[in-house]
């Protein structure tokens, strides 16, 4: 089984912290549209007839598209790919382009989840990151998602904002509980040096809590998840049970991918490959019929500490078993000393042959992977 992810790279506005791949200027969001989808056709062969059980339009903000457009893009990937009988088809949307009837239409066609930028409920904080929408259409985009179908909904959450208390983050949190989203992602903000943010911290302009304070907002996240029946399946990822995101954790379980327009990525088992991210050179490329990607051939230790590295962020952990017989690194022997610490310290358990962090060690998870890399 494998994924597709399709970039579309337009958005109304910068978000301040935001460095991803995107252009306001949306008059060839057309020609874009034709690209992908040209693209698509292309690569057919990229996942080698395997059945395709995620599909993903992330970007970006696809909710951008008209409802014509996704359901071409769609409709071509039905064509070129065998998919799965019940595939998880995700619209990554901001709340102020999910109008009722909208939503209606693309449930009716086939997409069946919703990943909402929210980020935080807050006016203030909403106008400081420079955010297209508001603390009104953030409450009301669940209802409506819920009445035109929608049983499988996420949310993205950011925390650490610039002066931010626990007690804002607290009211964030619980604004997102009571409205019961299947799905919570939730991140620290990081500062980008090329944002808009990234410049005002460099003028001494920007106050964001420090590395302990946004720590314990993690612990909260946790807590207050937990104890309402959140599970803690990756790092930065929650969900109701079941409700994992199928696509996301295809990345960290190493399924393979294809990622479709501007700035996109691909995994194969063997290699990576990066589409190019500008819009315009993505166009003239795809329009000679040429795939504008790079690749990058992965060696044995970059598969061994890329297992580890998504892995251990996880609630699955890292089966020992594939990394001795697989990539023939026998873990257990080669960091002894640094497992026996970890398992001392409750920061990891061994289990069913897994190695998986525990509560505490998930808060300094990359660390740990880092640690036990080739
Ligand atoms: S809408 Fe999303 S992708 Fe676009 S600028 Fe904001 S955070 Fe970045």
């Amino acid at each position: 089984m494998a994924g597709i992810y399709l970039h579309i790279p337009f958005c109304k506005q910068a978000c301040y912290y935001c460095d991803f791949h995107f252009s306001t200027q949306v008059d060839y969001k057309e020609k874009m549209v034709a690209a992908i989808i040209d693209e698509i056709r292309l690569r057919t062969e990229y996942l080698q007839l395997q059945k395709i059980e995620s599909i993903y339009f992330g970007g970006g903000t696809p909710s951008l598209l008209t409802v014509q457009e996704l359901e071409l893009i769609l409709n071509s990937i039905h064509k070129n790919f065998t998919i799965s009988e019940n595939p998880e088809i995700t619209l990554e949307a901001n709340p102020d382009d999910l109008s009722l009837s909208y939503l209606k239409l693309i449930r009716q066609f086939g997409i069946n989840r919703l990943s909402i930028g929210i980020q935080t409920f807050d006016d203030s904080y909403l106008k400081k990151m420079n955010r297209a929408h508001n603390h009104a259409s953030a409450l009301q985009v669940l209802p409506d998602a819920r009445e035109a179908g929608f049983e499988n909904i996420s949310i993205d959450l950011m925390y650490a904002l610039p002066n931010q208390s626990q007690a804002q983050w607290l009211t964030d949190l619980n604004q997102a509980i009571q409205l019961k989203p299947e799905h919570i992602s939730a991140y620290t903000l990081t500062i980008e040096p090329k944002t808009v943010f990234g410049v005002q911290k460099e003028k001494g302009k920007l106050s964001v809590p420090d590395e302990d304070t946004a720590a314990t907002f993690f612990e909260t996240l946790q807590e207050e998840l937990k104890k309402n029946g959140y599970l803690q399946y990756e790092v930065s990822n929650f969900c109701l049970p079941h409700f994992y995101s199928k696509h996301n954790s295809s990345y960290w379980l190493q399924k393979h991918y294809l990622g479709v327009g501007p700035s996109a990525h691909s995994y194969n088992g063997v290699s990576r490959q990066f589409n190019i991210a500008n819009n315009h050179l993505y166009l003239k490329s795809i329009g000679e019929g040429k795939i504008p990607a790079t690749i990058e051939w992965l060696s044995r230790e970059e598969k061994i500490n890329d297992f580890l590295l998504t892995g251990l962020r996880t609630m699955w952990g890292i089966f020992l078993p594939f990394l001795s017989k697989e990539l023939n690194y026998n873990l257990l022997t080669i960091k002894e000393q640094k497992i026996n610490y970890l398992i001392d310290n409750q920061l990891a358990i061994i289990e069913d042959n897994h190695l998986i962090l525990t509560k505490s060690g998930l808060l300094i998870a990359d660390k740990i992977a880092s640690d036990l890399f080739v």
